[in-house]
Order: structure tokens, then C-alpha cells, then sequence
């Protein structure tokens, strides 16, 4: 249920809805818009009865909402997310979008680590991408360098300025990861683990949570409403495609209208990642291009120093020099973009 005020409600007004609310076993999170106050109710609400509210002092309207993900929604916060970084960086809404480049895991060669950050800072990327702990199908597989792999992390991180995104896998490491990582990735086997999920809804890092594959939107957003509903805002969506029958071309089906589906009923960032979505390198650079045009807030793509000789997902990578090709052609789209913005905002004002 979603509780909107009126223009002119007082505080006094407000405390006595929230704690209505609350006096009928039910939570409030009050959102402070620029024209609006909302206040969404979260809980059963068999126990509350609309009409009761919607006779309070100050309350404009009561809508009931049928979406389970509330927080997440449109509707409950109109506006979008935008998250910025203490380095000014932002994602989210109408910033220009954002690349997130690395290997798929951080491997014991430094120097094949910094010669990527080194690239990825030349194109203006912001992110560092890399896993110090890594979900492997097979238990046999190379596992991740753990704390080295951070550690080598935030060494490149302290050399280039750019930002370090990694995955948890385990609530046990959060505070480990919140120590080196900038963004704390849950990666897609682990979107629907809620325990970790809800802890790191009581960090205060963004998290970006990919996902599954066999997520169904729904499920996605629902991840999301679990790290936002304990606490952290600061969500980022990351679309890494799902399986289907045919994997024969590509690792998996790269949902690009995800993009634009998420973009209304949500106002938190999406960003795709064409590397996990078709497991091709090839693939990288039209399906980016195509999660661009359709709104994406970024990019995540993976890029090895040596794809050849990866310990894991070598095939999705690009070296460096098809990097910076890659993201030369990936910038000019993202000026047109952004100039189009710009283009449609003039648009509107002059409508
Ligand atoms: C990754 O980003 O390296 C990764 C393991 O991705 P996913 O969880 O999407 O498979
Ligand atoms: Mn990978």
C-alpha cells in the first residue's frame, strides 16, 4: 500500500500516519520526494483498512499496489536512483552510462592486472572488475585468490583512482570485501541467497546484484527489495542473461528488453553484461551497443590481459587492443546518447 500526502502535509501529520501504521503491526518507509511525500506500508496488509488511512489529516491518497517489490518500485519512489561515488562517479538515472572492465577473476599475475586497469583508465572507464571469490560450476576449478585478489585490487585501485567491483559469495566475507571493494557483487548463482542478501542490506556500499539464470523479473526485482528493504538504498541491477533451450551460439539469452522493462517499473540503475550473456567475445560489442541504445545506466564486460590463457571465462574476454576498439565505438554511442538526452530534455521544454 502506498500512502501519498498532501503538498502541504505538516510533519505532525506524517509521525501520525507512520505511526498508525506501525500501531497496526506494520512498517513505514517515508520517501521525501521534491513534490511529494510518500509513505509505502510493508507488511500484511489484511490488517490495515485503506479507508481509515485515506481519512487521516494530510493524506492525499492511498493506492493499494499489487507488485510484491514495493521499495524498488516506481511507485513508491517516482524518481530515479542515482548513486554516487566518493570520486564523484554516478550511475543511475540520466548520468552518462558506465563501464565496469576486468578479468573474470583476479589471477597471481599483478602485472596482467594493472595492465588492464592501466587500459581501462586510457578509455575513461571508471570500474575495475575482477573476482577474488569465485563461483565455480566445478569444485575442481580455479576458486578465486581471495584476500590476495582484493589486495591486488585496491593496489590497482590506489595506482589508476579507478573503482573496485567484486563479488561476495558468502555472508562471512562482507566485512573482509567492504574493506577493499568499492561495489560488492552478488553474482547471479547467489541471487536468491536472502541471508546474504539481507546482510548486505546493512552495509552502506552499493551492491549490484546479477540476475539468475532462470530469474524471472519479478524475481530479480524481488532480490533487490530484499538488500533495499533492510536498509541499503544503494542497488544496482546487472542483466547477465537466462538460460534457455538453444546454447549452442551463445552461453545464454541476453534479455535486452529487461533494460527498458526495469527502467519503468523501477528507479533503480541497470547495467548488462554482454561477456556473461553470450559468452562470446565477438558478442561483446553489438549487444552492448544494443543495452545502450535501450537505456542500460552500463556496462560490465570482461578483459584479460592474455584471454588465451585465462583460468576462467577466456572465451568472453577481450585482449586489450580489442578493448580499447571495443570502447572507442562504445563512448561515441554513449556522446550520441547523451546528446540525444540533452536533444529530447530541450524537446520537452519546448513542448
Ligand atoms: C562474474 O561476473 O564473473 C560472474 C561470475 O558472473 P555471473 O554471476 O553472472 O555468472
Ligand atoms: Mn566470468
Amino acid at each position: 500500500m502506498i500512502i501519498v500526502m498532501e503538498q502541504n502535509a505538516t510533519k505532525e501529520q506524517m509521525d501520525r500516519v507512520t505511526k498508525y501504521i506501525k500501531d497496526h503491526g506494520m512498517k513505514s518507509y517515508v520517501h521525501k520526494g521534491d513534490l511529494l511525500n510518500v509513505i509505502a506500508v510493508i507488511g500484511n496488509e489484511i490488517n490495515i483498512n485503506p479507508e481509515n488511512i485515506a481519512a487521516l489529516d494530510g493524506v492525499n491518497t492511498v493506492k493499494k499496489i499489487q507488485e510484491p517489490y514495493k521499495l524498488v518500485s516506481r511507485i513508491t519512489h517516482p524518481e530515479d536512483t542515482v548513486i554516487t561515488f566518493p570520486n564523484g562517479v554516478k550511475i543511475g538515472g540520466d548520468e552518462k552510462p558506465v563501464l565496469m572492465v576486468g578479468p573474470c577473476s583476479v589471477e597471481k599475475d599483478y602485472e596482467g592486472l594493472i595492465k588492464v586497469a592501466r587500459a581501462a583508465k586510457e578509455m575513461g572507464c571508471p570500474f575495475l572488475r575482477g573476482g577474488a571469490f569465485k563461483p565455480r560450476t566445478s569444485p575442481y576449478d580455479f576458486q578465486g585468490l581471495e584476500e590476495k585478489g582484493l589486495q591486488y585490487l585496491a593496489q590497482a585501485r590506489e595506482e589508476t583512482g579507478l573503482l573496485v567491483v567484486t563479488e561476495v559469495m558468502d555472508t562471512m566475507d562482507i566485512s573482509l570485501l567492504c574493506k577493499y571493494a568499492d561495489v560488492l557483487q552478488v553474482g547471479a548463482r547467489n541471487m536468491q541467497n536472502f541471508k546474504l542478501l539481507k546482510a548486505l542490506g546493512r552495509i552502506n556500499k552499493p551492491v549490484m546484484i546479477k540476475r539468475g539464470p532462470a530469474a524471472t523479473i519479478k524475481e530479480f526485482l524481488l532480490a533487490a527489495e530484499y538488500v533495499v528493504s533492510n536498509g541499503n538504498p544503494n542497488v544496482i541491477l546487472c542483466e547477465r542473461g537466462v538460460k534457455s533451450f538453444d546454447s549452442q551460439f551463445s552461453r545464454n539469452v541476453l534479455d535486452i528488453a529487461a533494460v527498458p522493462i526495469i527502467r519503468k517499473v523501477s528507479h533503480l540503475p541497470i547495467i548488462v553484461d554482454p561477456s556473461h550473456g553470450t559468452g562470446k567475445r565477438y558478442l561483446i560489442e553489438p549487444m552492448g551497443k544494443a543495452a545502450l541504445i535501450a537505456g542500460a545506466h552500463g556496462l560490465m564486460f570482461e578483459v584479460h590481459h592474455d584471454p588465451d590463457n585465462a583460468m576462467c571465462d577466456g572465451a568472453q574476454s577481450l585482449n586489450i587492443e580489442q578493448f580499447k576498439q571495443v570502447t572507442r565505438v562504445f563512448n561515441k554511442l554513449i556522446g550520441r546518447i547523451d546528446y540525444d538526452n540533452k536533444n529530447n530534455k530541450n524537446n520537452k521544454k519546448n513542448d
